[in-house]
């Protein structure tokens, strides 16, 4: 399958590849606020097709995962990072994503609060 994802304001266009079977909701400081719902990728996976000059990066905690956000709207399409195997990870938020039903997607509930 193919997604097409955006930021709100349409500077940021993006298309992943993949199968969303499910998704993830944190509960970790940033995602609570975002209220984001990810879906892990491998990074090469995710096609940036427009918009790098207008993604601001965010950094917390660790400084691990790079949360990017659109400068102009605020819309926080992706972060990316490593998985523990070192292997370059993008966290799709899915609510970005086009003609997805989100009511269909099963939703598995992380604890980031306590692990972060
Ligand atoms: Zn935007």
């Amino acid at each position: 399958m193919r997604y097409r994802g955006s930021c709100h304001c349409g500077k940021v266009a993006f298309e992943v590849e993949g199968e969303l079977k499910d998704a993830l909701a944190c509960n970790c400081s940033m995602c609570s606020r975002k209220g984001s719902l990810l879906w892990f990728v491998p990074r090469s996976q995710l096609t940036l097709q427009k918009g790098e000059a207008e993604l601001a990066t965010y950094t917390f905690n660790r400084h691990v995962i790079k949360h990017r956000f659109c400068r102009t709207c605020g819309i926080h399409p992706f972060g990316e990072g490593t998985d523990p195997k070192g292997n370059a990870t993008a966290a799709i938020n899915i609510r970005s994503l086009a003609d997805v039903d989100l009511d269909a997607v099963p939703v598995n509930h992380f604890d980031g609060r306590h692990k972060a």
